[in-house]
């Protein structure tokens, strides 16, 4: 479809390759596993999965079945880990389409076993998690020995990966981390004790990648640190992550408005001297938080620095460029570079008061993406 709004999201896959072959020259020996749930975190899930397998990336990782199935359709055929366990209406899909999914139930177990045994197929390499702290999914240090060996009664399962995942790995503090490591090494143990010792170990999400070497095990779960964003500031400086996603759109109005006047909704925003205020045609609906103005916020136009003027609204945005000559048709870059300027989703998040993760994903599917490099 067409798109006559001129706002876009760019999208670098050089970024996503130079920082997919600066994540796996850390992590070696271990492999890297692309995390591309929620389209890429924004990103594009199919150019995206394509770019890091290019680099390098081994397997690939998703939230939802759904998520899998989209990259088998466009001809992706590296592993694909679903990240949780599937629901029983998903098993017939997982087995059909050769993903692997994580398991955590006898319930989930079951019905995998089950899918496999009716569509005649060969065995399912399946990863159990266990919970070390995190308290979100996975089973009890307890009852990893038990589902292990349900796995292993199941003739139409095999057990190809125990992993875990962690809460804090991107805090300073890092005790809670070192004891998560111990529960796995402890769920690791009673395996061994039973007899059973899964090929593929892993842990860590782009934090515990970075943060943790002992935590890297065979494989590393990296999602935020490939597109270029900081797990937390700080967190991944040493790997000169380039952000792999720019915003822009183009001015599309422009007025002078006197010294006094206020504008926008709520009218939060007062001119303190007579100044030159444009609109942008992106708003909220796009992605772009509605107090973010109040924070101070700016934008780049004509490689300049300007803010964002009073509350963003649904689907505009308005900004003061001052004296600053400014046509309609500019560009202005919300995230991106613009000469010596930069905005990166990090600044957004620290001004909000979320992460990077929220505001990259939070970019909406009304913007249409395009893709450079
Ligand atoms: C989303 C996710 C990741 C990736 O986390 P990042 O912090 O983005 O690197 C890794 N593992 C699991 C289980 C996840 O859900």
């Amino acid at each position: 479809m067409s798109t006559y709004r001129p706002t876009w999201v760019e999208i670098d896959l050089d970024a996503i390759r130079h920082n997919v072959a600066s994540i796996r020259e850390l992590v070696e020996p271990a492999a890297m596993l692309a995390v591309v749930k929620a389209d890429a975190y924004g990103h594009g899930v199919v150019p995206v999965a394509k770019a890091a397998i290019d680099a390098g990336a081994a397997a690939l990782g998703v939230a939802l079945v759904e998520e899998g199935v989209r990259l088998r359709d466009a001809g992706v055929d590296v592993p694909i880990l679903v990240l949780s366990e599937p629901a029983a209406a998903g098993a017939a899909e997982v087995v059909a389409r050769g993903l692997t999914p994580v398991v955590y139930t006898d319930a989930g177990i079951d019905s995998l076993a089950k899918a496999v045994a009716d569509a005649g197929s060969a065995p399912l390499g399946v990863h159990l998690k266990v919970d070390t702290g995190m308290h979100r999914v996975g089973c009890s240090g307890e009852d990893v020995v038990r589902l292990a060996e349900r796995i292993r009664d199941h003739p139409e399962l095999k057990l190809d990966g125990l992993c875990t995942h962690f809460a804090v790995a991107d805090e300073p503090d890092r005790s809670y981390t070192l004891a998560q490591l111990d529960r796995f090494a402890a769920a690791r143990a009673a395996l061994a004790a039973a007899g059973i010792d899964p090929p593929i170990l892993h842990a860590a999400n782009s934090a515990g990648a970075i943060s943790y070497p002992e935590a890297r095990f065979h494989v590393v779960r990296v999602g935020i640190a490939m597109y270029g964003v900081h797990p937390a500031p700080g967190v991944g400086d040493e790997l000169d992550l380039r952000p792999a996603m720019a915003l822009r759109s183009r001015v599309a109005h422009v007025k002078r408005v006197a010294a006094g006047e206020r504008v926008s909704y709520g009218l939060r925003y007062e001119l303190a001297q007579d100044a030159t205020i444009v609109t942008l045609p992106i708003g909220y609906a796009d992605g772009v938080p509605r107090n973010l103005g109040a924070t101070g916020a700016e934008v780049l136009i004509r490689g300049r620095r300007v803010p964002i003027a009073g509350t963003v609204t649904m689907d505009q945005v308005l900004v003061d460029v001052g004296d600053l000559e400014v046509e309609v048709g500019d560009i202005a870059t919300l995230l991106g570079t613009d000469g010596d300027e930069q905005v990166r989703a990090e600044d957004w998040a620290t001004r909000m008061g979320t992460i990077g993760y929220e505001i990259v994903c939070g970019i909406g599917p009304r913007v249409p993406r395009e893709y450079i490099g």
